[in-house]
């Protein structure tokens, strides 16, 4: 692959520059499922994008509502003034959340959501005379974006390791157990006493030091990790039991990744807050966004005199007009056709067979999936000299499949609108280049 573009002045994020630019992978235009690069390939997204475009690419509808906002409304200061469509947006998201979340704040990322939850955390223990309560629990292998509380709270050693240092945070222990719940299909059935863990740093801090807890209910980035079962309902059991809040990051597990609008739904686990972006706006425009139960809400707000600012917090662009015009036409579209619960229908029973077809290809020593998510994970001999994830990567992508790794992990998060034929070329592709490399 190349380009003519002169590459050297983008210092592009998460990316192993060097390599990149002796080797690059330019992407030109992109439709349904579907990339196509500027030497022409088509390119399977098996990625939703980074796990965002859920509706799949190219959608004029979510074009026209941008096009249309923009010169309707293009900017107006959300700081004491405000326009219409950023409160249809709330009140159109809320009809999604679980029934105790009712309040929106809205930001440009995943990363600014998990910040403004946590502030708004502190605040509201600070606000209800519980101004001790200031720390956070986190969990091994969680990420939670790339800024300092989430950093902080993230449980991915690389992404912490040269920034210290960070927030008075402690780590629960991953759930990822290979050992006894290899090749599981959906919540894998051990691990629940992984939720006694939250016990003992409650103990060993004391409660009355604790803000919040935050996990997601499904850890992405750090290997597709699935809850076992019961794990999130005994964690929201002791984090009542203790005053302490409980946040789910679902910046990937919402918008219908694993077969409803958001995790909390297809676990019925009610959080105290929920951070989200990506799918919101089917990634095509920047937005973030938490969801406030009342209570937090009600608590921070109604504690400062009328005519005072009740929250120090906020951005330039949250609920920027042409994001939320971007996230209405997204929602008419997930409404329409059905997508927030489509990964637990037909589709999601497809990719979960095919996928565990792959037990016996070389070196997979696991394969986990819930609704249209999913992972292989190599054995890690094979990741003698260096992880083996770009060089895999790479393997796909010249065979037309785009695919993200993590290390010897293989993760795959198609747009919902995936049809069982692309789920087939992935399997093939994955195959192949497991056996090109490794067998
Ligand atoms: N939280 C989770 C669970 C994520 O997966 C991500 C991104 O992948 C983020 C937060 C950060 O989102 P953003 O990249 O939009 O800042």
């Amino acid at each position: 692959m190349s380009t003519n573009t002169n590459m050297d002045a983008f210092w592009m994020p998460f990316t192993a520059n060097r390599d990149f630019k002796s080797d690059p992978r330019i992407i030109e235009r992109a439709e349904g499922v579907m990339y196509y690069t500027n030497e022409g390939q088509e390119i399977l997204d098996a990625t939703a994008g980074l796990w965002c475009v859920n509706a799949g690419h190219g959608r004029s509808e979510i074009a026209d509502a941008v096009s249309k906002q923009l010169l309707e409304l293009d900017y107006a200061s959300p700081f004491n003034f405000g326009h219409d469509i950023g409160f249809e947006f709330a009140n159109r998201l809320i009809k999604h959340t679980p029934a105790q979340l009712n309040k929106v704040f809205f930001t440009n990322s995943g990363s600014e959501a998990v910040e403004s939850a946590l502030k708004i955390a502190l605040q509201y223990q600070k606000s209800r005379g519980k101004a001790g309560k200031t720390k956070f629990l986190g969990r091994e292998l969680a990420y939670h974006g790339v800024n300092f509380g989430g950093i902080s709270v993230g449980g991915l050693t690389p992404n912490r390791v040269g920034f210290g240092p960070l927030l008075p945070v402690d780590h629960l222990p991953h759930t990822l157990d290979i050992a006894n719940n290899a090749f599981s299909k959906g919540l894998p059935e051990q691990g629940i006493d992984k939720a006694e863990a939250l016990e003992q740093l409650i103990h060993f801090h004391g409660a009355d030091t604790i803000a919040a807890v935050i996990i997601e209910p499904m850890s992405g980035a750090g290997g597709v990790i699935m809850p076992p079962q019961g794990y999130l309902k005994r964690m929201r059991e002791i984090c009542d039991q203790h005053d302490i809040l409980l946040i789910f990051d679902e910046v990937i597990t919402g918008w219908g990744r694993l077969g409803a609008a958001f995790a909390s739904e297809e676990f019925d686990v009610v959080p105290d807050m929920i951070t989200s972006a990506k799918g919101i706006t089917n990634g095509v425009i920047p937005l973030g966004a938490v969801f406030v139960k009342d209570e937090i809400h009600d608590q921070i707000v109604n504690n400062v005199a009328v005519g005072g600012i009740e929250f120090y917090h906020g951005y330039t662009y949250s609920a920027h007009p042409v994001a939320c015009a971007a996230g209405l036409a997204t929602l008419d579209i997930y409404e329409r056709e059905g997508l927030l619960t489509r990964a637990a229908g037909d589709i999601g029973t497809h990719f979960e067979k095919e996928l565990h077809n792959l037990k016996d290809a070389p070196k997979v020593i696991d394969v986990r999936n819930y609704g249209l998510v999913g992972a292989i994970q190599f054995d890690p001999s094979v990741a003698a000299n260096g992880p083996i994830g770009l060089d895999f990567q790479k393997g796909c992508y010249k065979r037309g499949v785009m695919v993200r790794t993590m290390g010897n992990i293989v993760a795959f998060s198609p747009p919902l609108t995936i049809e069982a034929n692309h789920i087939d070329r992935l399997v093939n592709v994955l195959r192949e280049t497991a056996e090109d490399m490794f067998g």
